[in-house]
């Protein structure tokens, strides 16, 4: 490595790491910055891989060697000693850091499968093996109705393949999106030709000469060309843990990224950490803007920043046509309240025992709740108290709702 100076080291290079990289010369940091990433590929998006399976680069080379960062693909941070401040790299190599970033990001879970081939995805390298195997006609299974489980039913159902979901709980997205927000969602699986099969576990996978043959709870069975796993991930905090670090699924930190060693960061979808705007409540998500918005923070909290980050969660997800937005935590909601818009699009509002929105939901064709979650999204971080009937009237402009004073 060139020069000796303690550079500042981050571990993992997706969304999170590589923003936190370039932030850290938008705020002036002169030193070295030295990026280390597992995968062998230049960084890139994961939203693209369940959506168009396209490789869709997060920067170039030339813009990492303009920005004179030292970028080791393929390179696995393999140990951590936090009294030395040393980060020890899977081919021996030793860093000395500074300040340490772990932005290593989560892993999909994987269903106890015995023999029979079961595709995840989480990786480039998951989806060009997947995505070679969704050809016109193939029956594609996919365990799990969340957000990934069900862009990947979508792409593959416009693939011309003959799709099933098969989801434990009783509904899809159960974990972060309101049931009638959902519904909108899974009647449009259904209109697209979607098997959806709710409240219902796999007990068995059983390989075939064909394929796989799926036995359910109730001991029906779906053969399946095809199958995938879109059962969640967990945070990756392998080297976090070894280290000593406080891990509680995820890498535990405070609202300046700070984990419990001296001189460690962690951000992304790695970490927990308690949301200010939720009564300090721990977090970790699992969000392209969060990983983005941690980046950028964490590297003003490496260079001595002190303001907490309180960004309200947020995420997207395309289905079919049909996009789905979520502003705020859906499950700090204790009361709801829903504006029907003339075009027939619900918004979903969540509201916390003392009226404060803390969440807003809707699903609709293209681009057509973004605006309206993008304007609760605010509501939200003033922690407003708006009036519900201002709220479900479609005749209120939320932008009007906005300016009302805080609180009212
Ligand atoms: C298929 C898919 C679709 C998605 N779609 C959406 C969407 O529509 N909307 C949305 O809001 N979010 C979406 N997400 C979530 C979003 O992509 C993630 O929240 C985001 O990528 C998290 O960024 P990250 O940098 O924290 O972690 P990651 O992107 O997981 O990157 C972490 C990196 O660290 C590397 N790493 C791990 N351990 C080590 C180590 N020891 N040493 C070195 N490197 C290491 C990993 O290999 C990985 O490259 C999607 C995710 C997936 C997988």
């Amino acid at each position: 490595m060139p020069g000796t100076a303690p550079a500042i080291v981050i571990a993992g290079a997706g969304e999170c790491g590589i923003r936190a990289a370039f932030a850290l010369r938008e705020q002036g940091w002169d030193g070295r910055v030295i990026l280390a990433g597992a995968e062998p590929s230049p960084p890139y998006e994961r939203p693209p891989l369940s959506k168009t399976g396209e490789l869709k680069p997060i920067c170039d080379e030339g813009s990492l060697r303009q920005a004179d960062i030292t970028f080791l693909p393929g390179t696995e941070a393999a140990g951590l000693d936090t009294a030395a401040h040393v980060l020890e790299l899977a081919d021996g190599r030793r860093l000395r850091y500074r300040s340490l970033l772990l932005a290593t990001g989560a892993r999909a879970r994987r269903l106890p499968s015995g023999r029979a081939p079961v595709h995840v995805l989480r990786t480039y390298a998951d989806s060009v093996a997947l995505r070679g195997r969704l050809t016109p006609g193939r029956r594609v299974a996919v365990i799990g109705g969340g957000f990934i489980g069900l862009e990947l039913a979508s792409s593959a159902a416009a693939l011309g393949c003959a799709v099933t979901v098969i989801e434990l709980g009783p509904r899809l997205m159960g974990r972060a999106v309101p049931a009638r927000v959902a519904a909108v969602m899974a009647q449009r699986h259904v209109a697209a030709g979607v098997d959806i099969r709710c409240g219902t576990g796999v007990t068995g996978l059983a390989e075939t000469a064909s394929g796989v043959t799926i036995t359910l709870a109730e001991g029906a069975t779906v053969e399946a060309d095809v199958v995938v796993a879109g059962v969640g991930a967990a945070p990756e905090t392998t080297l976090a843990e070894a280290a000593g670090i406080e891990v509680a699924d995820g890498i535990v930190v405070d609202t300046h990224f700070a984990t419990s060693a001296p001189g460690v960061f962690a951000a992304g979808d790695c970490c927990r950490y308690p949301h200010p705007l939720y009564d300090g409540r721990p977090v970790r998500l699992e969000s392209w803007r969060a990983a983005q918005e941690h980046g950028a923070a964490a590297a003003r909290a490496v260079l001595g920043g002190a303001e907490p980050y309180a960004a309200v969660p947020w995420f997207w997800t395309d289905q079919h046509d049909y996009s789905l937005q979520v502003a705020g935590l859906t499950d700090a909601a204790s009361g709801e309240v829903v504006r029907v818009r003339p075009d027939g699009v619900e918004i979903w509002f969540g509201l916390d025992g003392g009226g404060r929105l803390v969440a807003a939901a809707a699903a609709g064709p293209g681009n057509s709740v973004a605006r309206d979650i993008k304007l609760a999204d605010m509501l939200i971080a003033r922690r407003a108290a708006p009036d519900p009937a201002a709220l479900a009237d479609p005749g209120v402009p939320l932008k009007s709702v906005l300016r009302a004073p805080v609180g009212g």
